[in-house]
């Protein structure tokens, strides 16, 4: 019995050096609440020597036992009590030691230790100090009731995530915002209804969170569900973990739509021309939009000033300024107080009057050109402006604010090429012109850069010889599927694309040669040519050194050439075309009038241009021999020029009276389908007695 008591003392002791280094408090009772035993952390944390009496080890050492919830726990409940005398085990109970202003967590486990069958002879309990970790949990408990209590009463959108954005956490008031209830949405996948450019926003927004954990702003969309989109402004702010990284993400969302509509709207109403204090493109497209949504019906303007180019150019910047200002405030002058008037580009205005239908439109836009018509005084010149009109009404154009933007444009175009100053109507008609010009311009493109563009020569004859004295080039495009075009099916288009400057240089340099060539046929050495020039090349810098250039390299002297210019190019109120004409004339170039009496410069202006001939427009040939007062103009003219020392040329000859009678008037040279037709280089080569080279 001794050996094995021994054997027991043996183990006890090595049992409590073990018990020793634990953290963690244990102590041994006997079944009388006698302390048997309890090891270095039981005596230092909490003052349980051994021969205390159980009962009293916690109050011996001054502690004062409370449960989780603060209330004082009697001691025979407590674990160890209940171990010993009901041989109950209990687990990591929660137990509070309270000594001074301190208090300490337990969690205390106890359990009887049977030396025989009915009656525990000892007992054993652990004592873990969990006061840090308590602290923490409590607190946590604390703001989750404090979040949840503003949470629940917010008109903001509160919501708990995980790190990847899931939500598991949301307050009822999403359901006003978004249409989902809060039970919809714990578990759903994040950015599942956002708007997906604004995905990218979000992503980001997450991945700062992390990184810098700095609290998040950001403004997205998310779908609605029962559709369409919501503007969102949400805080976002990282909760991490004592060890770093995101334990979760609280937010904070609130309904933006509104304020986010108006900004824009704001921005976009905001942006008028800084230069005219009229609306922009973008405010025009708008207010648009806007009738348009509404079903109203409004009529557009599109209007364009006639050759403010020409006195921006001429007059410098600030006068063009000046100009589109006094243009401006004519505009709005013409216009009610429900229009918008709006400057879209240098020199195009645009009038969007809502409740208006064609006619009326029509009316708006003879006031507009009525009060436009007003001389403007401008650094010591006057000018008078006009504008192209075009006119499209949204009943029978197009729904949407570009597509009648377009049509206004197009027709606009079409009141320019009729000769500007007036106002056409869309009309279906205009928009499949527009939209075959484009394609014009794109197969003119493809033909000045390769092969299709070609010079036909009509003959110039001397009336009182018969002798073919010069050739006019006139330009043909050989179309690879309409086959042979003359220029009224293309100079149009030419002209608004610039391309009728390309056109001209390779008329001049084919045609240069080719009479050149000519010229060395027998009998045909003073033989002239004749170029048309288009408004756009004569203004163009530097032309008429170019012009001596190609004559030089085709080694056709510059007396041979006369460079023939539209009479309808002399309005010209700024001065900008006569200096020049003046600037070819130096060079030694000669200029002819073409299509003389069509223009509005008339006879007078003959004076002041430094023509060397004047051609006669066929309008007044085609009355020759029958009207006495086409015959009386034609001779008018020819007095003038012989007066003046100016070359007088009839065009559009076509019958036997016609010749006769300029014959027969002294006028000394004639073009005509009568005389001659235009013909190909070759035709003209065997009409001037050269070799036919047509066959080869
Ligand atoms: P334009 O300079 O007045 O040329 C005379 C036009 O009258 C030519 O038309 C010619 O074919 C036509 N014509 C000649 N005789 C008669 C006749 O007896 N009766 C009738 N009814 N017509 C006659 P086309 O070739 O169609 O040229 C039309 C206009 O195109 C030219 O009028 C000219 O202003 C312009 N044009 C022609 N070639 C060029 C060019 O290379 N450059 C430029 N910028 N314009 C050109
Ligand atoms: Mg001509
Ligand atoms: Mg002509």
């Amino acid at each position: 019995v001794s050996g094995s008591g021994e054997q027991l003392e043996v183990d006890d002791r090595r049992l409590s050096d073990v018990l020793d280094t634990l953290d963690h408090a244990v102590v041994l009772v006997d079944a009388d609440l006698r302390v048997l035993s309890s090891n270095d952390a039981a005596v230092r944390e909490l003052g349980a020597g051994p021969q205390m009496v159980a009962d009293d080890v916690l109050a011996s050492a001054g502690w004062r036992v409370v449960r989780d919830d603060g209330t004082p726990w009697p001691p025979g409940d407590r674990p160890i009590q209940r171990a010993v005398l009901a041989g109950e085990t209990t687990s990591r109970l929660l137990m509070g030691l309270v000594r001074g202003g301190e208090t300490r967590w337990m969690r205390v486990s106890a359990r009887p230790l049977h030396r025989d069958a009915d009656r525990p002879a000892l007992a054993v309990a652990t004592f873990v100090d969990v006061t840090g970790r308590e602290a923490a949990e409590q607190a946590l408990r604390e703001s989750e009731a404090h979040f949840r209590l503003l949470a629940e009463n917010s008109t903001d959108v509160i919501q708990r995530h995980d790190a990847e954005g899931t939500v598991l956490y949301s307050s009822p008031s999403v359901v006003d915002v978004l249409g989902w209830t809060p039970a919809e949405l714990v578990g759903s996948p994040s950015f599942r209804d956002w708007h997906p450019d604004d995905v990218p926003t979000g992503r980001r927004a997450l991945e700062q969170l992390a990184r810098t954990g700095q609290p998040q702003t950001l403004r997205y969309r998310m779908r609605h569900r029962e559709g369409g989109w919501v503007w969102l402004e949400t805080t976002a702010r990282a909760v991490p973990y004592a060890s770093g990284g995101v334990r979760e993400i609280q937010t904070s969302t609130r309904d933006v739509t509104a304020r986010v509509e108006t900004e824009q709207r704001l921005a976009r109403l905001a942006l008028a021309d800084p230069l005219t204090g009229l609306a922009n493109r973008a405010a025009l497209t708008q207010r648009l939009e806007d009738l348009l949504e509404e079903h109203r019906n409004v009529a557009l303007l599109f209007l364009d000033l006639d050759r403010f180019k020409i006195v921006n150019d001429s007059l410098g910047h600030s006068a063009g300024d000046e100009l589109l200002r006094v243009v401006a405030g004519r505009l709005v002058g013409a216009c009610r107080d429900a229009d918008v008037v709006a400057r879209i580009g240098g020199d195009e205005f645009v009038i969007v009057a809502p409740g208006l239908e064609e006619a009326g439109a029509i009316v708006l836009a003879g006031r507009v050109q009525a009060l436009l018509s007003a001389p403007v005084a401008l650094g010591g010149h006057e000018i008078v402006v006009s504008a192209s009109v075009g006119i499209v009404a949204s009943c029978d154009g197009p729904g949407d604010a570009e597509a009648l933007l377009r049509d206004a444009d197009v027709s606009m175009y079409r009141a320019k090429a009729r000769g500007r100053a007036r106002a056409v109507v869309w009309t279906k008609e205009i928009g499949e012109v527009a939209t075959e010009r484009l394609s014009v311009e794109a197969e003119l493109r493809e033909a000045l850069a390769g092969a299709g563009i070609e010079v036909h020569y009509q003959p110039q004859v001397e009336l009182a010889t018969g002798r073919i004295s010069g050739v006019e080039a006139l330009v043909r495009w050989q179309h690879p599927a309409r086959g042979l075009l003359l220029p009224g099916a293309f100079l149009g288009v030419a002209d608004d694309t610039g391309l009728v400057v390309d056109l001209g240089r390779r008329v001049l340099t084919t045609a240069a040669r080719q009479v050149a060539a000519w010229r060395r046929l027998p009998g045909y050495d003073g033989l002239s040519l004749s170029v048309n020039l288009s408004e756009q090349e004569l203004l163009r810098p530097g032309r008429p050194a170019e012009v001596l250039r190609v004559l030089s390299e085709a080694g056709l002297p510059r007396e041979a050439l006369t460079l023939e210019v539209l009479e309808s190019v002399l309005l010209d109120p700024e001065g900008t075309v006569s200096a020049a004409l003046a600037e070819h004339a130096d060079r030694g170039l000669r200029l002819a009038l073409d299509d003389f009496g069509t223009g509005s410069s008339t006879l007078l202006h003959l004076r002041s241009v430094p023509v060397a001939a004047v051609k006669v427009d066929r309008a007044f040939v085609a009355g020759l021999g029958v009207s006495r007062r086409d015959e009386a103009i034609v001779r008018a003219v020819r007095q003038l020029t012989a007066d003046l020392g100016l070359a007088c040329v009839a065009e559009g000859v076509e019958q036997e009276r016609q010749r006769d009678w300029l014959t027969a008037e002294g006028v000394c040279f004639a073009q005509g389908f009568l005389l001659h037709r235009p013909l190909p280089a070759g035709d003209v080569t065997v009409l001037l007695g050269g070799p036919d080279t047509s066959g080869e």
